[in-house]
């Protein structure tokens, strides 16, 4: 994190001015003149996430959904793209709602297979979209064997990490070109602000075309936003250690709950992607679950409602644990299955949370 120069505070100070003094010859001391171009709050955080993330440039914008669209926005018209069939649900509606509007063709596959994502491939495809662990089904896609498959190709690989965030994964290392991340979630942390940040494994010309989105289509995080998200990322890795060892063991829990039809964890030995996900992730698995209710969605919904510690809301990441079901959430073109109930594990004590979800169960 940098410093304010001249007062030298330990806490970074939030510069709010939109505007910088210039000069006699037009030049300015720092490198900032309007803050819809730059601003100190941005540069702290973006070079922040440019160093968790491996990348040689970080840019911010105003939600993790301005980031994905600038990702997008760098292909053409007649461009192919490749997306996941479980993806985050905001990423359909920006496929099938606004962007298939502008001539950009999509093709979705089940990526969890890598020979899905290789039979998907055309001479116009210019990007893949990846999600690993995916929302809300929880699907783990082997990225170096995806990025393997375009190593000499016109074709960029660009992956939401937001579930993972830079701790449990970090796609730029194993052969992606992009990594995105909503910072709403775990690098923000406390569930009061909205960010997305673009991270470029390369400086260049993908790189500058980003840059150029940022600041001429000026979706542009605010000051103080940048100031939380930035304050978050310094307790990161401790929030993710306990988040994730929470989750782990209330998975391992509900998995042996008789009123349970399935759990998605990619941490547990049952899931299908267990071995990649333990190769390609770093510190375990994440703080996100996904449960089948057996008694059907009625109960799903129901149960929701009879967690203490669980608050019934959308969003994840924050150290509160949240708890929704998805379906509710998504409304009526959702894939989700019905009787699906997500979670997101926060850093209460893991016993008071397996507990909340032992009485629960036993209620329904
Ligand atoms: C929340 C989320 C987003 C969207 O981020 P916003 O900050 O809400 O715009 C994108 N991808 C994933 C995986 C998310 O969880």
């Amino acid at each position: 994190m940098g410093h304010d120069i001249k007062s030298n505070p330990v806490s970074n100070s939030i510069t709010l001015s939109s505007i910088f003094i210039r000069n006699k010859d037009g030049s300015y001391d720092g490198d900032f003149g309007y803050s819809r171009a730059s601003n100190p709050n941005r540069s702290i955080l973006e070079r922040a996430i440019a160093q968790l993330e491996y990348g040689s440039e970080a840019i911010a914008f105003a939600s993790g959904m301005a980031a994905i669209t600038a990702v997008f926005q760098t292909l053409k018209p007649g461009d192919h793209c490749i997306i996941p069939d479980d993806v985050y649900f905001n990423v359909t509606l920006l496929q099938e709602d606004i962007l298939s509007d502008w001539g950009w063709e999509f093709t979705r596959v089940d990526a969890s297979d890598p020979v899905n994502v290789e039979k998907a491939i055309q001479s116009n495809t210019r990007l893949i979209w990846l999600e690993s662990p995916s929302n809300p089904l929880l699907k783990v896609t082997d990225i170096q064997a995806v990025c393997e498959l375009v190593n000499d190709k016109e074709i960029l690989v660009a992956v939401d990490n937001t579930w993972p965030s830079p701790v449990l994964m970090n796609p730029l290392e194993l052969g992606a070109d992009i990594s995105v991340h909503s910072t709403t979630k775990y690098l923000g942390g406390h569930s009061d602000v909205i960010g997305g940040c673009v991270v470029l494994k390369e400086k260049g010309v993908l790189a500058e075309k980003v840059r150029n989105i940022q600041i001429i289509c000026g979706a542009v995080p605010a000051p103080f936003d940048c100031w939380l998200v930035s304050r978050g990322i310094q307790t990161l890795p401790l929030r993710m250690r306990a988040q994730t060892q929470n989750a782990q063991e209330l998975a391992e829990f509900l998995y042996n709950h008789p009123a349970i039809e399935d759990v998605f964890y990619p941490g547990l030995e049952s899931h299908p992607g267990h071995e990649v996900a333990k190769q390609q992730m770093k510190n375990g698995f994440g703080a996100m679950i996904s449960i089948l209710i057996k008694k059907g969605e009625q109960a799903a919904k129901d149960i929701v409602h009879r967690l203490e510690l669980f608050t019934p809301a959308s969003s994840l990441g924050g150290v509160e644990s949240l708890v929704e079901h998805r379906r509710s959430v998504e409304g009526d073109r959702s894939t989700a299955p019905p009787n699906l109930v997500r979670i997101s594990v926060g850093i209460e004590d893991s016993e008071d949370l397996i507990n909340d979800w032992k009485h629960a169960l036993d209620s329904l």
